[in-house]
C-alpha cells in the first residue's frame, strides 16, 4: 500500500524516539513491500523557535493531507515560562482540534519482561491488557480560562454529542474484547459528569445491550487500577481523568517510555505518540526508552491502514527485544547491561527481519 506519514520529531527526547520509529516503519516498508511517503515539520517548543507558533500553518497543512501522524513529544523547560501567552502545549491540543481526533486509546499492557520494573507484585500485574479510551478534543482542556491575582477558572464543557461518540468508540472496541466496558465520572459531584452517565447508559440499552457496562468514580478507579488492575478491559472516560489515569496505569508496564497510543477521529488518518513527554532531564543523552514511539508505529499500521500482520510484526518484536534483555535505564536493574535507543531500534528491526512467521 501507499500511505503519506508527517513525522512531528517536536522536542527534548522527541526527535530521538521518532527517529527509532521511522526507522521501524521504513523497514516495515521494505519487507512487507509498501511504500510509506515520509516528510518532516516542526510542532511544539521546536516551531516557536522556528516561526514564532507552536503549530505553523505548514505543520497543520502537512498533517491534514496526511493519511496519518507521528508525533514524538513536545515542550521543556526552555518554554515553561508561566506568564507566557504562547505555549508549546497549545500546538498539540490545537493539532488535536485541527484532525479532529476525539478518541484517545492508550492500550496499557503488562509485559512479562518487564515485571522487575513495576512498583507492582508480579502476580497482581500478570496478563493485564487494558484499552483506556480517553475523550480528547473537549472538556476542562478546551474551556474558557480567567485569572485575576487571586481568582482562576477553567470551564469545563461536555455536549451529549461528545460523550455519545467518545462511548461509541469504546463500545465498539470493546466487541473485539471481552465486552466488558467501565465508564469513569465523577457523577457524585459534577455536573458533566451527571450527563457523561446518563447519556452513555442511554448509548449502551440503546445499542450495545449485549455488553456489560458499569459505571466507576474516577477515586475508585484510580485505586483499583493499583489494586486490581486485571479486573478493567476498556475503560471509558473524559479528557482530564484519561490523562492522569494513564499516567498511573504506566506504572503497571513499568516505565511512562513504554506506552503507545493513538488519536482518532471519524474516517482513518489517525495522530499516535508514545504517552511519555519529551523528558527534559534524559534529551540528548541517546538513552531515552523508544518502545513507547515504536508501538504507537504499530498502533498506526493497525487502525490508520487496517496492515494488522505488521502490526503484530511490530509487537512481537518488541516483546522479543525486552525478552533478550536489552533494556534502556528506565526499564533496566543493576544487575541488567544498559543499552542505547538506538541499539533498541536496531534490536526490534532485526527481530522483524528474522521473524520466519512473516515469510
Ligand atoms: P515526561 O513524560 O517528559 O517525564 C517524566 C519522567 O519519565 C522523567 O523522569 C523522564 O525521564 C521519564 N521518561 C519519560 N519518557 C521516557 C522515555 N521514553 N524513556 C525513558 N524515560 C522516560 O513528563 P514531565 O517531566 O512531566 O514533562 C516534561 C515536559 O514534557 C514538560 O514540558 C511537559 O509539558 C511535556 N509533556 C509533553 C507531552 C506530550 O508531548 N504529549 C506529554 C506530557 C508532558
Amino acid at each position: 500500500m501507499k500511505a503519506t506519514i508527517t513525522l512531528l520529531p517536536g522536542d527534548g527526547i522527541g526527535p530521538e524516539v521518532t527517529h527509532e520509529a521511522k526507522r521501524v516503519l521504513l523497514a516495515i516498508a521494505e519487507f512487507f513491500g509498501h511504500q510509506f511517503e515520509m516528510r518532516e515539520a516542526y510542532l511544539g517548543g521546536c516551531a516557536m523557535d522556528y516561526c514564532g507558533e507552536p503549530l505553523p500553518e505548514r505543520t497543520a497543512q502537512l498533517c491534514l493531507e496526511s493519511d496519518a501522524v507521528l508525533l514524538g513529544a513536545i515542550g521543556g523547560p526552555k518554554w515553561d515560562n508561566p506568564k507566557a501567552t504562547v505555549r508549546p502545549e497549545q500546538g498539540l491540543l490545537g493539532l488535536r482540534k485541527l484532525l479532529d481526533v476525539y478518541a484517545n486509546l492508550r492500550p496499557v499492557r503488562a509485559f512479562e519482561p518487564l515485571f522487575h520494573a513495576s512498583p507492582l507484585k508480579p502476580e497482581r500485574i500478570q496478563g493485564v491488557d487494558i484499552a483506556v479510551v480517553r475523550e480528547l478534543t473537549s472538556g476542562i482542556y478546551f474551556g474558557q480560562k480567567t485569572r485575576t491575582s487571586d481568582t482562576a477558572t477553567d470551564e469545563c464543557i461536555y455536549t451529549k454529542d461528545e460523550i455519545e461518540r467518545i462511548a461509541r468508540f469504546a463500545f465498539e472496541l470493546a466487541r473485539t474484547r471481552t465486552g466488558h466496558v467501565v465508564s469513569v465520572d465523577k457523577a457524585n459531584v459534577l455536573e458533566t459528569s451527571r450527563l457523561w452517565r446518563e447519556t452513555v447508559t442511554q448509548l449502551a440499552e440503546r445499542e450495545y445491550p449485549t455488553l456489560h457496562l458499569e459505571h466507576m468514580l474516577v477515586d475508585a478507579a484510580a485505586m483499583k487500577l493499583i489494586q486490581q488492575p486485571s479486573y478493567f478491559d476498556v475503560l471509558v472516560t473524559e479528557n482530564m481523568f484519561g490523562d492522569i489515569l494513564t499516567d498511573e496505569a504506566s506504572v503497571i508496564s513499568g516505565s511512562l517510555g513504554v506506552l503507545p497510543s493513538a488519536s482518532l477521529g471519524e474516517g482513518h488518518r489517525g495522530l499516535y505518540e508514545p504517552v511519555h513527554g519529551s523528558a527534559p532531564d534524559i534529551a540528548g543523552l541517546g538513552i531515552a526508552n523508544p518502545i513507547g514511539a515504536i508501538l504507537s508505529v504499530a498502533l498506526m499500521l493497525r487502525h490508520s491502514f487496517a496492515l494488522e500482520t505488521e502490526a503484530q510484526a511490530v509487537e512481537t518484536a518488541v516483546v522479543e527485544v525486552m525478552r533478550a534483555g536489552m533494556f534502556t535505564p528506565d526499564v533496566a536493574l543493576p544487575e541488567h547491561g544498559q543499552v542505547t535507543t538506538r541499539q533498541v531500534g536496531e534490536a526490534v528491526i532485526a527481530a522483524i527481519t528474522a521473524n520466519e512467521a512473516w515469510y
